[in-house]
């Protein structure tokens, strides 16, 4: 069976010392919760201070986004060596916010994503359809493109550790969450889709929900048959509510 899996994304939000403050608060509170794989995707200024937070607990470290070169004359970026040298076991890739504000497309995702499976780190995959794609019918087929195109040639013998996060782009940051069972549907679709292309691994893939999920919501999409877990973005960013999901998980 799959392991819950609850994930923060920090955005652009906190100062190491509010990042430092955050987490050695959220490790006290989720201290021996043993059912449920926690991990905080922060930016990359904090990634040190929380690594050596984090150190033998249960809080797994993710960073939000890398490029996919090594090294080299790449102003401003970061690369997976950098992130695995601070202790970065995930990376959040492809989020709408970066789609849309930084115009990352599916074949930049596809390429992030191999690079972190080359060193070892697990891409969270976010995928998800806008207000008007919804409207018009078209969730599965958008996020049926997303998948398959971020998932281009990727060697099968690494999927298992991939995490794809279905979040609704219209759902995130609105309070507005989707329907549990709503949700439910297109990850059991998403599924579908991952069995059909690469057969019996599907089932050992993670597959989040995000969008506006809070303490109060959680367990309905928790009590779903095919939803493991949570992309969480502003209950993150406070240990008390993060960790409540985390426990509710
Ligand atoms: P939200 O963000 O929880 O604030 O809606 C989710 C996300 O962007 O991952």
């Amino acid at each position: 069976m799959r392991r819950p899996f609850i994930a923060g994304n920090w955005k652009m939000h906190k100062t190491n010392s509010e990042a430092a403050e955050m987490v050695r608060e959220l490790v006290n509170l989720v201290q021996g919760v043993d059912d449920v794989d926690i991990a905080i995707c922060a930016p990359a200024t904090a990634l040190s201070t929380i690594n050596e937070l984090v150190d033998n607990t249960n809080v797994a470290l993710g960073a939000e986004n890398m490029f996919w070169k090594e090294e080299g004359a790449y102003t401003g970026e970061i690369s997976p060596l950098m992130l695995k040298d601070v202790g970065c076991e995930y990376v959040t890739l492809g989020h709408s916010e970066r789609r849309e504000y930084f115009e990352e497309t599916d074949e930049e995702v596809n390429k992030k994503v191999k690079a972190a499976l080359k060193h070892e780190i697990k891409p969270i995959i976010c995928v998800g359809e806008t207000l008007e794609e919804k409207e018009a019918g078209e969730t599965k087929e958008k996020v049926k493109s997303q998948v398959l195109n971020a998932l281009s040639d990727v060697d099968s013998n690494n999927l298992a550790i991939i995490t794809i996060a279905y979040e609704p782009i219209w759902a995130i940051g609105t309070g507005e969450s989707a329907t549990a069972e709503d949700a439910n549907e297109v990850i059991k679709y998403i599924r579908n889709v991952l069995s059909n292309e690469f057969g019996d691994v599907a089932d050992q893939m993670r597959i989040q929900y995000g969008g506006s999920v809070k303490p109060h919501n959680i367990a309905e999409f928790m009590e779903t048959s095919d939803i493991d877990g949570a992309l969480v973005g502003s209950a993150s960013l406070e240990a008390q509510s993060f960790a409540e999901i985390a426990k509710f998980s």
